[in-house]
């Protein structure tokens, strides 16, 4: 028997159980397996069988993590060999060809969201930049980026595996060129929604860009009305700000990265926004936005697109703290009617939790909150039903209606 064949039986019996395979949640943790065969090597392929014996899926097994198996297929007769993967590569590359995305940036290929556990790949016009977060996919990161670049026509494949998510798979961190062309340059302009951002693919936060929000940007832009004074809190690289700037009266940009803080002021510059009167604060978002109420500053829209507070379920209480501290600082600095944009991208934070969150801080702000729209992640980045965590991004366009 191949290691490819093992089998690794699990404590229940989930055949005769009301959840159907289709349905079944892609990661197996450690605890629920009974018997596993000794010395299987991390990012192996095993078969998983229920306690009866029966066939369940198979997967990529990992003894380093507690997500011992993220399962592929459910089919006994589709392992998840190097054609199976090629092929669900092919498939999310298919889908976001037709969907509709105004932008030379995407996301094509959203780990479990497309049946790929541990993978996610981002395509900048000629580049492609993976994440391989678990060992599965980091075995096979060498063979999947060239096959990237055959599929796709980019000349270079680079890989961001500087996450620390990797460190709970055993997983070195790593960064650097794949595949491809070698000596190519990983600074570029990207174009969302008709403007220019700068990103760098290889030295950028994440992958670079946050393109999840390309949607929201558009969408925030349209609650801009002419003279609006705008703060863009946790601006990163000032993507907010570029959307809402044309109607604006002046633009104010916090973030604790001055590096982000000057592509913000290039990307502002770029797309024809050098006159308006703007202000770069790099500071702590939560000790700034205190200094701002002592002042009593005041401004018609905010944006609070913090990075993500819970990086686990255990965190979430923590989490809901500090996003009530930061909506409830907001809510005090928004003018009558002022346009509240405020976002979570914790997986952590249902959409509930935060429409909870925002309410209890308009309570303690003595203010009425209207939701005038909702916002989640972009297309490219879709929610598997079977995957509750994929749904990460969460937001509203709120009015604070003072009395
Ligand atoms: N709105 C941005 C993405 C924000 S990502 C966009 O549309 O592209 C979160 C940003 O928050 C990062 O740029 C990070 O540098 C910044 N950040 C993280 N913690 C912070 C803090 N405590 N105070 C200010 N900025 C912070």
């Amino acid at each position: 028997m191949t290691q490819a064949t093992m089998s690794v039986k699990l404590r229940k019996c989930l055949s005769g159980e009301k959840t159907p395979k289709c349905a079944l949640h892609p990661w197996i943790f450690s605890g629920a397996i009974e018997d596993t065969p000794d010395n299987l090597p991390p990012g192996c392929t095993v078969r998983i069988l229920d306690v009866k014996n029966n066939f369940i899926g198979y997967g990529h097994y990992n003894p380093l993590s507690k997500i011992r198996i993220r399962i592929l297929s459910t089919d006994e007769d589709s392992p998840p060999d190097d054609e199976f993967i090629f092929g669900k590569i092919r498939d999310a590359i298919g889908a976001r060809k037709k969907m509709r995305i105004d932008s030379t940036a995407a996301r094509i290929v959203y780990s479990e969201s497309d049946f790929l556990p541990g993978l996610v790949a981002d395509k900048y016009d000629d580049f492609a930049s993976i994440q391989c977060l678990t060992a599965g996919m980091d075995l096979r990161k060498d063979m999947i980026a060239r096959f990237i670049i055959e599929t796709t026509g980019v000349s270079t494949v680079i890989e961001r595996d500087d996450c620390e998510i990797r460190k709970h798979e055993g997983l070195p961190l790593a960064k650097g060129i794949l595949a491809g062309r070698t000596e190519a340059s990983t600074a570029l302009w990207l174009e969302e929604n008709g403007y220019k951002f700068f990103a760098d693919i290889m030295q950028g936060q994440k992958t670079g860009f946050y393109m999840d929000q390309r949607e929201n940007r558009y969408k925030v832009a349209q609650f801009v009305t002419d003279g609006m004074d705008i703060l863009d809190c946790f601006s990163f690289t000032g993507a907010f700000s570029v959307h809402t700037a044309p109607k604006a009266r002046s633009l104010t940009l916090i973030d604790e990265s001055q590096a982000a803080l000057e592509i913000a002021e290039r990307n502002l510059a770029e797309n024809g926004f050098s006159d308006i009167k703007k202000e770069f604060i790099r500071d702590n978002a939560f000790q700034h936005l205190r200094k701002m109420r002592d002042k009593a500053l005041s401004f018609d829209m905010i944006i609070l697109d913090p990075p993500k507070f819970a990086p686990g379920h255990s965190y979430a209480e923590k989490a809901a703290k500090g996003y009530k501290d930061i909506n409830l600082l907001a809510m005090k600095l928004l003018r009558n009617n002022g346009i509240l944009c405020t976002f979570s991208c914790s997986s952590a934070i249902s959409r509930d939790n935060l429409r909870d969150i925002i309410f209890m801080a308009a309570r303690d702000c003595g203010v009425r909150v209207k939701i005038l729209s909702i916002m989640g992640q972009a297309p490219d980045h879709p929610i598997l039903l079977n995957f509750p965590e994929s749904e990460y991004l969460k937001g509203y366009v709120c009015q604070i209606v003072r009395d």
